[in-house]
């Protein structure tokens, strides 16, 4: 077993963007709209597309399996309603402009769900082998719900050529704005309890931590609580980790706990870790003990141009405009319509495009908003000041890297480790030029991926 050494709670670089949660902090997880159709996006994680296992016209039923992949690195995508398949199409999505998708029109009789849950005071996760937590977390479909959408089943399967010893979870949730995770830790306690266990005994880690902000005093004692009221809870080590952006980002996390380095192009399990959203843990429970898929999930809906903020259990496949609507509409001041938070969110042009298992939030900004971060303002040319380089959590030269994709050089952006980049937009919100940095380091990824075809057109 190794000798562990402490990290110091927090990470160089990073920023202090305004946290604006108080929007929402307050407002507990209420059940959101019964849709009229969801969109069940093919490709809504990292790995092979899943093909459709249903046709035009198919009735099918909540929680039923409608698209899946022999690939290992992929994930099933299931109905969240009673209903009938409307087509199967093109829709957009937030990360590939647009992507095939199953639409299916709801029954009148499916009305949105609450996930009832409950933890029996004999669960003990040794009644589950770790080959069927696995399996039941492949079938159930479930991918990193914290915005990256790799498989679990991936995550925690062991493997003897990467040997895992720590997993932690991760509730820092350190974007502005999104307090969905949050309400999580708050009020479904038992659930994330329940996940951790089932994800320790399947990856085989012996150390768990779960890591939550500072600024979240009233979720790290509810952990605590949970955790301490529960057989062997104690053996699971809360942590408050220094609020600072990006703190929740899996390298970030695990110097601040660990001081251990991922390597760069690396992955945590190389080094022995692995890391879990809180809202996946949660799911984890939900597949294992009660059976049930992934479906639906926590958003936030926040924005100070938004009527009605707050934390809905919504079905994935729900577009965005008709979750905005449940949220009593924009005001006359919004801007633009974020899928995730100012600073790693995406603009969305079309608010038809669906909620997929890995949007926690949905981010109404206002101009005067837009302006604050910058985003819109006139730029200029780089003056050379460094301030991007001071922030980058990645240690990268974030400048170099955009300079060079600018001009098509993507062979030099790759030598500048253009693929390291974890798109935090730390380098964007400081700069004095107000040059949008991370923008030219995305497309960039996007293109080199292009090039190399690993990404479709
Ligand atoms: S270069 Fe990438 S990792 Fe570094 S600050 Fe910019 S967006 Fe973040
Ligand atoms: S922060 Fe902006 S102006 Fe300063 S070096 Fe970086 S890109 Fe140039």
């Amino acid at each position: 077993m190794r000798t562990e050494k402490r990290g110091r709670l927090t990470f160089a670089g990073g920023v202090h963007p305004p946290e604006s949660k108080e929007l929402t902090r307050d407002t507990a997880i209420t059940v959101g709209p019964a849709p009229k159709e969801v969109a069940i996006m093919l490709s809504q994680h990292i790995g092979a597309v899943c093909e459709p296992l249903v046709r035009k016209a198919n009735a099918v039923q909540a929680g039923q399996k409608i698209g899946d992949s022999d690939a290992f690195v992929s994930a099933p995508v299931h109905s969240p309603v009673d209903g009938k398949v409307k087509e199967i199409a093109l829709r957009s999505h937030a990360v590939l402009g647009r992507s095939l998708a199953i639409v299916i029109e709801a029954f009148a009789h499916s009305q949105a769900r609450w996930p009832k849950f409950e933890l029996n005071d004999d669960f003990d996760e040794n009644n589950y082998s770790p080959g069927q937590i696995c399996e039941a977390v492949r079938q159930a479909g479930i991918v990193g719900m914290g915005g990256a959408g790799f498989p679990t089943r991936v995550k925690i399967e062991p493997n003897p050529r990467l040997p895992k010893d720590t997993l932690i979870i991760n509730g820092c949730e350190c974007e502005p704005y999104i307090t969905s995770d949050y309400r999580i830790m708050l009020q479904w306690t038992d659930r994330i309890v329940a996940g951790i266990k089932l994800a320790r005994r399947a990856s085989g880690c012996h150390e768990v931590f779960v890591a939550i902000e500072d600024n979240k005093p009233e979720a790290i004692e509810a952990m605590k609580t949970a955790l301490q009221s529960r057989p062997g809870g104690d053996r699971i080590k809360v942590v408050a980790v220094k609020t600072k952006y990006p703190q929740g980002g899996e390298r970030q996390l695990i110097k601040a706990v660990l001081a251990r380095n991922v390597p760069t192009g690396g992955i945590p399990p190389a080094i022995g870790v692995v890391v879990l959203n809180v809202a996946t843990v949660a799911a984890i429970a939900e597949a294992v003990v009660i059976g049930t898929p992934l479906t639906h999930r926590v958003v936030t809906v926040t924005g100070e141009a938004i009527a009605s903020p707050g934390n809905y259990y919504v079905p994935i496949g729900i577009s965005v405009e008709e979750l905005i609507e449940f949220c009593g509409g924009v005001t006359e001041k919004s801007a633009k319509v974020v899928m995730g938070g100012p600073m790693m969110g995406i603009a969305i042009a079309d608010l038809k495009t669906p909620i997929t298992k890995t949007t926690g939030a949905i981010t109404v900004l206002t101009r005067h908003q837009i302006g604050r971060a910058k985003f819109k303002r006139q730029q200029t040319s780089c003056i050379r000041c460094g301030r991007c380089l001071q922030v980058c959590p990645e240690n990268l030269n974030p400048t170099k890297i955009a300079h060079a994709v600018k001009y098509n050089l993507l062979d030099v952006a790759e030598s500048y480790y253009l693929n390291a980049c974890i798109e935090c937009g730390c380098c964007s919100y400081v700069c004095p030029a107000n040059i949008e940095v991370t923008g030219y380091i995305k497309t960039g990824k996007i293109h080199l991926a292009r090039q190399r075809k690993k990404m479709p057109e």
